[in-house]
């Protein structure tokens, strides 16, 4: 750890102890002439360990999330933007957020949350709900972690060794990123043939990650809200916008059937500024979505496009720093 880093755990862990982080927060909201408003970013919740499929412990998240009932107002995002647009937002206001619905986010956030009397807003994947199936990025995790090859080829050539757990997770990191700029359409194929070069021969056999319809329901009965975030996650940008609009709107009507009521939230997959462009805003808008998240980092204030919101927080394990983070990136965005 550097310097810089101990010397913040040390202030940010006297304020903490201290009880002066609360007065800190109250005082950095009341810094604000207006509601600047961060929406925060989540996928999984667990206590795997797994360095191949990353997830935040579930003790780290009950931590945050004491901390953020004690000091925000939290919203669903729907609300959150809605009330900017009415210039009715309280200034310590925040929103949850969650990506891709993982199975975890029943059985390891919704606990924790239903306690705190939090909502959240989990934005599916809907051609995977109620499936064995996994996001591309998971199934290439997953064949990395029980590879039996002892390298493998990535992209144009390279060969990579895959004979520690290091050696394996680099490996990996250059497989999704030669993924991604693979065309979408060849991608799927792409991800198959890596997958049978890891180990030839064995069938996947992925435990259940995503989310039951059931479950959802359930989910939906404990308060969280539901968002569409697209049937098989493309990159939207990269489709001809017949394809898109199947993906928007195709995400929406099977949540909006599975659960019988209007979804107005929509999460562009990868969310960055490439990613989804003005004819992809103009879909969303056109599938009825009131509100859509990307992953720009940055706060949302009244002017902010409300089908254009910035989301991001800190990145941080230990609680205090975690904290004192949280009211640095509440009062600027960075
Ligand atoms: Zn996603």
């Amino acid at each position: 750890m550097g310097l810089r880093s101990t010397a913040l755990r040390a202030v940010s862990g006297t304020l903490y102890h201290s009880g002066l982080l609360g007065p800190v927060t109250r005082a950095v909201t009341y810094t604000k002439s207006r509601p600047r408003l961060p929406i925060l970013t989540f996928h999984r919740v667990n206590d795997d360990h797994d360095p191949f499929m990353p997830s935040l412990p579930t003790a780290v998240f009950a931590g945050r999330m004491a901390h953020i009932a004690r000091h925000y107002a939290v919203l669903p995002v729907e609300e959150l933007a809605l009330r900017l647009r009415q210039g009715r937002a309280p200034r310590n206001a925040l929103a949850l957020t969650f990506d891709d619905g993982y199975r975890d986010n029943l059985t390891h956030v919704a606990p924790i949350l239903k306690r705190l009397g939090l909502p959240a807003t989990i934005f599916l994947v809907t051609g995977f709900i109620g499936t064995p199936n996994a996001l591309w990025v998971d199934r290439v995790a997953m064949a990395f972690k029980i590879a039996t090859a002892r390298r493998v080829v990535v992209g144009h050539g390279r060969m990579l060794p895959l004979g520690t757990v290091r050696e394996r997770l680099l490996a990996l990191d250059a497989a999704l990123a030669h993924l991604k700029r693979v065309p979408n359409e060849d991608r799927l194929p792409a991800v198959d043939h890596l997958i049978s070069a890891l180990h030839p021969g064995a069938p996947e056999r992925p435990k259940r990650l995503m989310l039951s319809w059931d479950e959802v329901g359930a989910l939906r009965g404990l308060g969280f809200s539901i968002g569409a975030h697209t049937v098989t996650h493309p990159i939207l940008s990269r489709l001809a916008p017949a394809q898109a609009w199947e993906e928007i709107q195709g995400s929406k009507a099977a949540i909006e059937k599975a659960l019988g009521e209007p979804v107005s939230a929509f999460a562009y997959p990868s969310g960055g500024v490439g990613d989804y462009n003005a004819t992809v805003k103009e879909l969303v808008r056109a599938a009825g979505f009131s509100c859509a998240v990307t992953t720009r980092r940055g706060l949302n204030d009244r002017d902010t496009s409300a089908l254009e919101l910035r989301r991001g927080g800190p990145w941080e394990l230990h609680l205090p720093t975690y904290a004192l983070k949280l009211a640095y990136y509440s009062a600027t965005g960075a």
